[in-house]
């Protein structure tokens, strides 16, 4: 596995790669759910490559970023035993020079849910990627649907500014217990480990709860009911699961999408009502 440290170093490596070349994004500290993108990516594309980059711009000042989980020599064993051909590691001072003023603004829908319990998160998600895709020039980009919201932001990004990439979704996995795979479960302790795949389980019973006609408010009630009570909901919503407009009345297909705390751990997740 070769690795490029600075834009240039990538540009000389991908510019020679096979083609088509696939595209994994992350913030490191790998799971079985990046390795899934990696896997998928292989299926399809004569070259991979992943990036791990913790992007400042995604961060709001009071989120973790100086404690997020960082792992670069476990990262690159998982990787090159995944197969991946190369891995960019950017450097943030390279990325986001002093003079750095532009970025992605993605509308209306990076300003719900996510958007506006994170302000400014999807403009941070939006540029890096945009930096990310015009650096790496992948033919296919493999984002996970467990950031549903943050695929769909990607997929209109890809549209409105005609990036020619291909985007692939690749569904959420999950340990055992239900719980979304997410590089923050490490946060949790055995206690609050032992609440969290309750957020997932309040998904399945609101989509229960509409499945057998409830209301959209009884549905969330419903969901809601599942959850710790030692966690603190953010929202729990039903949504379109391309424009995220809430649904009102709710109606199938559509995504069912909740974020909550478990301490001072913040997990998301989705599942989708068909
Ligand atoms: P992150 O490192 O959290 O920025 O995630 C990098 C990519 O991995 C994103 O496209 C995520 O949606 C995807 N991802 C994260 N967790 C999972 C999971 N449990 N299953 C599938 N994809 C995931």
């Amino acid at each position: 596995m070769q690795t490029a440290r600075t834009v240039a170093q990538a540009r000389a490596l991908f510019g020679a790669s096979p083609r088509p070349l696939g595209f994994v994004p992350t913030m490191g500290a790998l799971h079985a759910g990046h390795l899934e993108l990696v896997r998928r990516a292989r299926q399809t594309c004569a070259a991979v490559a992943v990036s791990i980059f913790v992007n400042p711009l995604q961060f709001g000042p009071n989120e973790d970023l100086a404690a997020y989980p960082r792992d670069e020599s476990g990262d690159r064993r998982k990787l090159a035993d995944a197969g991946v051909d190369t891995l960019f590691v950017p450097d943030a001072a390279e990325m986001y020079h002093p003079d750095f003023t532009s970025y992605v603004d993605i509308g209306p829908l990076g300003e719900i849910l996510e958007g506006a319990v994170r302000p400014h998160h999807f403009r941070g998600v939006a540029t890096v990627m945009a930096k990310l895709l015009n650096i790496v020039r992948p033919d296919a980009l493999f984002l996970g649907q467990k950031d549903a919201q943050q695929a769909a932001i990607l997929r209109k990004m890809i549209f409105d500014l005609n990036v020619p990439v291909e985007l692939e979704t690749v569904p959420t996995v999950r340990e055992r217990d239900g719980l979304a795979m997410s590089s923050r479960n490490g946060y949790l302790d055995a206690q609050r480990r032992a609440q969290a795949p309750t957020l997932y389980r309040a998904l399945l019973a609101t989509r229960d709860a509409l499945s057998g006609g409830a209301s959209k408010p009884d549905a969330i009630a419903a969901g809601a009911a599942v959850l710790s009570p030692a966690a603190r909901l953010d929202y729990l919503e039903v949504v379109d699961a391309t424009t995220f407009a809430p649904l009102e009345p709710p109606r199938s297909p559509a995504l069912i999408v909740g974020a909550a705390r478990f301490g001072s751990t913040r997990l998301i997740d989705n599942v989708a009502w068909e």
